[in-house]
């Protein structure tokens, strides 16, 4: 049985390594000859246009993604052919940023507050309303921080709205949480449900840094979470993967934004659960039963970022378990993710001290 994936990054390679186990083989299609998933699988190379999709999609069981940005007429072309998960409509949403926000408040779900904004005037009219520090975000192509501007004082505004290119924006209230969260939910061609346990993230200049699940201190969230990723699914007939990014704020959660896909703040499920985030994403979009989702003692996962390692290093620290991209090291890019894992949180916290000292020295 062999799966179309648009996109070839670190998450379809991953993706891939889950399905050999379950006799799936895999197709990638992406512009570039260097992506990642190419290493371990079938690779078509080319942008995302009709002609491309047509002779990527011969023989295919069905198609999912692993990367947002791909054109919607991509997906729906396919869609007209053979089963595309998580559906068009969620990567709509997902892919505006106004969009999202709208479709969250729609269904109840706090968010930060937020103003279209399409000029300076615009701009100056919504920082009227959400007072300072703010963040202006382009409402499309941002990820990983990029994308955004924070504006400290009214004296910034020019600056932000030419840096992101006057391109429609919305403007965001400044949230003052308490720490970030997401979610990771997957739902069935046939309607079953599962979710993992809360994640707790932390980020370095809108990059993710670190991973801990479960979230420390978190069972009193994991209803209300699940609550609202339950709407999101049902409101969107969702199937697959879907990460949502929280706020926590005074023991509410705030939905920042969400991803139909699997997720950076999941990697750690790959040794810390049950059934990876990747195997539950593959069992979803062929209706098979999911696997699962309960959590293996406790785990962190460290993103490498433009950072070379050497693999027998940190490999002698115990419960690590390095997974590198084959990529080229170049600064600010994710080449691997390191998931420690341990029965002990406390042994944890001893092992993640020796494990970031190795990281740090050379
Ligand atoms: P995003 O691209 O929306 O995920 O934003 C990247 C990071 O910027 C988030 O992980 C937060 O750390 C921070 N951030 C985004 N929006 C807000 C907000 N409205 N208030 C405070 N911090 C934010």
């Amino acid at each position: 049985m062999r799966i179309g994936v648009l996109g070839g990054g670190q998450l379809g390679r991953m993706l891939a390594l889950a399905g050999y186990p379950l006799g799936l083989s895999f197709r990638f299609l992406d512009p570039s000859e260097e992506a990642p998933a190419g290493q371990v699988a079938e690779l078509c190379v080319g942008e995302y246009e009709e002609e491309v999709l047509l002779r990527f999609a011969e023989g295919l069981e069905g198609v999912t993604y692993e990367f947002e940005n791909i054109p919607l007429k991509a997906l729906e072309t396919l869609a007209h052919r053979l089963p595309v998960y998580p559906p068009p409509q969620a990567l709509e949403v997902a892919q505006d940023r106004l969009a999202e926000k709208t479709f969250f408040q729609r269904l109840g779900i706090p968010t930060p507050r937020f103003y279209p904004v399409s000029s300076k005037e615009e701009l100056w009219a919504g920082l009227e309303h959400t007072g300072c520090p703010a963040l202006l975000k382009t409402r499309r192509l941002g990820y990983d921080g990029k994308g955004q501007y924070l504006i400290r004082t009214p004296a910034d505004l020019e600056e932000a709205w030419a840096r992101l290119g006057g391109v429609p924006s919305i403007l965001e209230a400044w949230v003052p949480f308490t720490r970030e969260l997401s979610l990771l939910g997957v739902r069935s061609q046939k309607g079953e449900v599962a979710f993992y346990p809360l994640v707790e993230n932390h980020h370095q200049g809108g990059i993710l840094r670190k991973s801990r699940a479960p979230a420390p201190r978190s069972e009193h969230l994991q209803a209300q979470a699940q609550a609202l990723g339950l709407a999101v699914m049902e409101a969107l007939d969702y199937v697959g993967l879907l990460a949502i990014e929280l706020f926590e704020v005074e023991g509410v959660l705030w939905a920042n934004e969400m991803a139909p896909r699997v997720h950076n703040s999941g990697h750690w499920t790959i040794e810390g659960a049950e059934t990876s985030q990747f195997e539950n994403h593959l069992r979803a979009v062929l209706g098979w039963p999911l696997g699962s989702t309960t959590p293996r003692g406790h785990a962190v996962m460290l993103n490498l970022i433009g950072q070379a390692i050497e693999p027998a290093r940190v490999l002698e620290v115990p419960g690590v378990h390095l997974h590198w991209y084959g990529k080229a090291v170049r600064p600010g890019r994710k080449v691997g993710h390191i998931t420690l894992r341990c029965d002990s949180e406390a042994r944890l916290e001893a092992l993640l001290e020796r494990l970031e000292a190795r990281l740090k020295t050379p």
